[in-house]
């Protein structure tokens, strides 16, 4: 091809984009074709094998100087990397919280490596998609439409956007020059909160003592009392009560506080209501499930992911906040090299950039857009509404098999229990039922400890998943508990 001013392509000079562009449209086409066929046949592999060493030696190599043939490099990823990868696609993977992703989303990614667009700013369509994302992640939790918000790698991130946001709400923006030197801010969350609200903690400079774990009822929600009598005796030694965290959906059973109360309690008190809805949120596409949130919409500001419960491939965590001046007064950006103008491509008002720490930031916006559009926001309140109806499943067949103890309720769509022997260490033996199961490769939940004892944990996130392979998994554990107890 040759431009205007007469100059070829690539006048000479060395360029990423192959001369002749038809061996790797093959191969392009070659690897979705793969792809499908590996999400078609996905039930009939392992949900997990272990990379064998040898293979993680042959993928241990000095940075390649030269350059390969990409057929070559990708059969390469076809032997050592596709078949040892995490295990999530699979409708037996029942660990942790991972979403089972989805192929119109998978395409997405595809397109949106293509464009290749900056999502930090500037004026272009994309970051306009990613505005509807967020429009309609406000429609979904019932706050304004003229809510803030922006894409991120996860409810991590996601939370700790919204410590800051809370932080500078409480001590004015002036804490981005200042620094929080001398305040005592102190929050409030349940005991059964993740990990990762400490750790927000932490890293907002506010330290992870600050953050008061206060201690759930039986059905693993914040007792409120409780908070109460925290907040008193902080407010007594002197401190500065800020924020308050709902969790809607526990990591560890799914539970979800009374957010309509702690709504009120916030307000009472002149705290930042924030909620940790990383899974849980998604619920409120289900009508039948959405009722159990009731107090969301009167969040502050709300951390999820639709990577989790809404099915869109990794990753794509999301922070959306009702004042948009907050959040935009928590992070915008003020280099001269970013300065906005009001026309050209320089142009465009609010940036990404403004509303979180990140500047250079991908287009994960279009697979969320293209897994909303394609399937719509009823279908995945759907499916989450079909994975708490295979969690009551399970847990019914759990309170019915005689060698199987449950060990919480189940509000959503996890389901903890263990296997009972009658003699022998009853953690050690259900660490190993569950090592088992991954390493046959038939199921893989996960473990995680409830009232001090360990616990099988079965979170049902896969659209995938069917009757059959909840069936499938306890008989394996039964199995396995057998070998291992007898
Ligand atoms: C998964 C999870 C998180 C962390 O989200 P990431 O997307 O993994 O960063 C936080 N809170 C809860 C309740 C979760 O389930």
């Amino acid at each position: 091809m040759t431009t205007t001013d007469g100059a070829t392509d690539t006048d000479g000079m060395e360029s990423l984009d192959p001369a002749d562009w038809s061996d790797l449209r093959v191969l392009g086409h070659r690897m979705i074709d793969d792809m499908f066929d590996h999400l078609q046949t996905l039930r009939d592999g392992p949900v997990w094998q272990k990379m064998p060493d040898p293979l993680r030696q042959e993928l241990r190599q000095a940075l390649p100087r030269q350059p390969q043939a990409p057929e070559a490099v990708y059969e390469t990823f076809q032997r050592l990397v596709q078949p040892y990868s995490t295990g999530n696609l699979h409708p037996r993977f029942m660990g942790w919280v991972h979403g089972g992703g989805n192929p119109i989303g998978m395409l997405a990614e595809l397109l949106a490596g293509g464009l290749n667009a900056n999502l930090g700013g500037r004026d272009h369509a994309p970051i306009e998609v990613e505005r509807q994302v967020i429009a309609w992640a406000a429609e979904m939790l019932g706050f304004p439409s003229d809510s803030s918000g922006v894409l991120v790698t996860g409810t991590s991130i996601a939370n700790l956007i919204g410590v800051l946001v809370a932080r500078s709400a409480k001590l004015g923006p002036s804490v981005r020059s200042d620094g929080v030197d001398g305040t005592r801010l102190v929050a409030y969350t349940s005991a059964a909160a993740h990990g990762c609200m400490p750790r927000a903690m932490e890293m907002a400079g506010l330290g992870r003592d600050a953050l008061r774990m206060i201690p759930c009822d039986a059905e693993g929600r914040m007792r409120l009392d409780l908070l109460a009598q925290h907040l008193e005796a902080d407010r007594a030694a002197g401190a500065q009560p800020f924020l308050v965290i709902g969790t809607a959906g526990t990591v560890n059973t799914g539970a979800i506080d009374d957010l309509r109360a702690i709504a009120g309690f916030a307000a009472r008190h002149g705290l930042w209501f924030h909620v940790d809805g990383a899974f849980g949120a998604v619920a409120a596409l289900s009508p039948k499930l959405r009722p159990l949130l009731a107090g969301i919409e009167q969040a502050d500001s709300v951390a999820f992911d639709f990577h989790k419960w809404a099915q869109v491939p990794y990753d794509a965590g999301c922070i959306v906040v009702r004042d948009p001046a907050r959040q935009l007064e928590t992070f915008g950006a003020e280099a001269a090299y970013l300065k906005r103008e009001d026309r050209g491509l320089a142009a465009g008002g609010v940036w990404p950039c403004d509303l979180g720490p990140d500047l250079s930031r991908g287009f994960r916006a279009l697979k969320v857009w293209m897994t909303l559009s394609v399937y719509g926001a009823d279908r995945i309140g759907a499916i989450a509404e079909q994975t708490c109806d295979l969690a009551a499943t399970l847990a019914a067949r759990v309170d019915r098999e005689p060698s199987l103890e449950r060990l919480a309720p189940v509000a959503l769509n996890i389901v903890c229990f263990r296997y009972i022997a009658a003699q022998g260490d009853l953690d050690r033996l259900n660490a190993d039922i569950t090592a088992d199961l991954h390493e046959s490769g038939i199921a893989a939940p996960s473990t995680t400890i409830i009232g001090g004892v360990l616990a099988i944990r079965a979170a049902i996130v896969n659209h995938r998943t069917n009757h059959t392979d909840i069936t499938v998994m306890v008989n394996a554990v039964l199995e396995a508990g057998r070998k291992r107890g007898a």
